[in-house]
C-alpha cells in the first residue's frame, strides 16, 4: 500500500500549523538561521510543491505564498540570502525538473539552507545571447567527462561550491542539439576563477577557465545531448528570479525617487514632475503585472510572461535611476566608492544614486538582454515571424566562429 503525500490533502490552515510547529521548536530569536532553515526544509516548507523528503510536501505551488507570509509574520525569515540567488532561483528548479532522486537528495538541502553557494557557467566570450553557440567541450572518458573551455560574466563564481554548467558534447550536430548539462564542482582541479571589474567598480562576476576538469557522469543533469532543453528551464526561471520579485507599492527605486521629490522642494520642476508621475504609474503597473505573474506561477511553470516582467524591470530601473540623478543635480553626479569590492548582493537601495545609475545598466544585459526578450515576446507571445536562422540545420563545428 502506498501512502498519499501529506500535501495531497493539506490546506492553508494545515500549513500555518506546520509553520507554527517549526517556529515553536526553533525560536527565531535564539536559533541559528541555518538550523531554522534546515527544520523548515525537513518539514516540507522550503518549496511546498517539491516532493516529500526534498523540501516539499507535494502540495499545490499556490500554497507557498501562505507559508512564506506566515514565516514572515512570525519573524522567522532569515536575511542575507542574496548570495543564494542562483541556487534558489535557477539551480533548484532545474534539479527538481531534471535531477535524479540521488541528485535531489544531495544538492537541494545544502542549497536551501545556504551551506552551498551556486553559480551559473553559461555565458562564453562567443556565446551570450546566442547561448546555443557555446564551445566549452565535454568529452566522455569512462564514467567521467573531461571539460575544457572558458566562461564569462559568472556571478558569485568566487563564492560558489557548485555550478550549473552547459557544455558541447557533440560538435557534429546543429548547435541546439549536442549540448549536455552538468553540475560542476567549483573546487575540482582545473577550475580557475578570475575577477572581472564592472562599471560600478565592483566585481560581482568573474571569468572562469576550465582546463581538463573531470566531472563524474553522476553529476550530469538530464540526458546526453539534452542540455538545451535543461537550460531552457534554468533560463525561464532566471528571468522570473531577476525581474519578477514582488515589491510593495512605491517599493524599490521609484520609492527612492518619490522620497527625494517630497523632501526636496527646491529640486522640483514641471518637467521632472511629469517624468516622475509617468514613471510612478509605470512602476505601479509593473508591480501589478508582477503580482499577476506570481499568481500564474503558483499554478504552473514560468512562461514568456517572465520575459515581459524582466524587460519592464530593466527599463524602469534605468529610467528611474536616471531621473534620480537629475533630481539630485550636481550631487547626483558624485560617486561613493570605487574600491574593488566583491559584494554578495546588488545593493541598489543601500548605495547612492550614482551606483544605482551605473548598476542599472547591467539590468538590461544580465539574464538575457532586452533585445532578446523582445524577440521572445514577439515570437512566442505575439506570434510574429521569427528571426531568420541560417544556422538551423548546420553542424556546430561548421558554423563560422
Ligand atoms: C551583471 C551581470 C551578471 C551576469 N551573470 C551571469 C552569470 O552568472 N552567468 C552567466 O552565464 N552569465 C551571466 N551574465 C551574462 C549575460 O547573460 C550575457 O551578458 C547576456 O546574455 C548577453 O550576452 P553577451 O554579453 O555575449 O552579448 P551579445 O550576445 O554579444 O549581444 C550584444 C548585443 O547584441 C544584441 N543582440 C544579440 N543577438 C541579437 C538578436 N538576435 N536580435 C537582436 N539583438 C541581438 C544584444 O541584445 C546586445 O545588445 C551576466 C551579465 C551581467 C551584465
Amino acid at each position: 500500500m502506498t501512502t498519499a503525500p501529506a500535501g495531497a490533502t493539506i490546506d492553508a490552515a494545515g500549513l500555518r500549523q506546520r509553520v507554527a510547529d517549526v517556529v515553536a521548536a526553533h525560536d527565531p530569536a535564539t536559533t541559528d538561521p541555518a538550523e531554522l532553515l534546515a527544520a523548515r526544509f525537513d518539514a516540507g516548507l522550503a518549496w511546498v510543491h517539491f516532493p516529500e523528503g526534498e523540501g516539499g510536501l507535494g502540495a499545490p505551488r499556490a500554497l507557498q505564498s501562505v507559508v512564506d507570509a506566515e514565516f514572515e509574520r512570525l519573524g522567522a525569515t532569515p536575511a542575507g540570502r542574496e548570495k543564494l540567488i542562483i541556487g534558489l532561483g535557477m539551480a533548484a528548479p532545474t534539479i527538481l525538473a531534471f535531477g535524479t532522486p540521488e541528485q535531489r537528495r544531495r544538492y537541494l538541502k545544502p542549497l536551501y539552507v545556504g551551506e552551498e553557494v551556486w553559480c551559473q557557467l553559461f555565458s562564453e566570450p562567443g556565446a551570450g545571447s546566442d547561448l546555443a553557440a557555446l564551445g566549452t567541450r565535454a568529452v566522455r572518458d569512462g564514467e567521467e567527462w573531461v571539460v575544457d573551455g572558458q566562461k564569462v560574466w559568472t556571478s558569485l563564481a568566487h563564492r560558489a561550491r557548485w555550478a550549473i554548467l552547459v557544455t558541447r558534447t557533440d560538435p557534429d550536430v546543429p548547435k541546439h542539439q549536442g549540448m549536455t548539462y552538468f553540475i560542476c564542482d567549483m573546487r575540482a582541479p582545473g577550475v580557475e576563477v578570475r575577477p572581472l571589474r564592472q562599471l560600478t567598480g565592483e566585481a560581482e562576476f568573474n571569468e572562469v577557465y576550465l582546463t581538463d576538469v573531470r566531472i563524474p557522469d553522476s553529476q550530469r543533469l538530464g540526458a546526453v545531448g539534452e542540455g538545451w532543453r535543461v537550460a531552457q528551464t534554468t533560463l525561464m526561471n532566471e528571468r522570473v528570479s531577476i525581474g519578477g520579485t514582488a515589491e510593495p507599492r512605491e517599493g524599490g527605486l521609484i520609492g527612492i525617487a518619490a522620497g527625494i521629490w517630497r523632501s526636496r522642494p527646491e529640486a522640483r520642476t514641471p518637467g521632472l514632475h511629469d517624468a516622475l508621475m509617468r514613471l510612478w504609474v509605470e512602476a505601479e503597473a509593473a508591480r501589478l503585472t508582477k503580482e499577476r505573474l506570481r499568481q500564474q506561477l503558483a499554478i504552473g511553470q514560468p512562461g514568456p510572461e517572465g520575459s515581459a516582467a524582466k524587460l519592464a524591470f530593466a527599463r524602469l530601473n534605468q529610467e528611474i535611476a536616471g531621473l534620480e540623478v537629475e533630481l539630485l543635480g550636481a550631487e547626483g553626479l558624485t560617486y561613493d566608492d570605487w574600491t574593488l569590492r566583491r559584494p554578495e548582493r546588488v545593493g541598489m537601495e543601500a548605495r547612492g544614486a550614482g551606483y544605482r545609475y551605473l548598476r542599472s545598466r547591467g539590468n538590461s544585459i544580465e539574464g538575457g538582454t532586452s533585445e532578446i526578450l523582445r524577440n521572445i515576446i514577439a515570437e512566442r507571445v505575439l506570434g510574429l515571424p521569427g528571426d531568420i536562422r541560417v544556422d538551423k540545420d548546420v553542424a556546430w563545428k561548421d558554423l563560422p566562429k
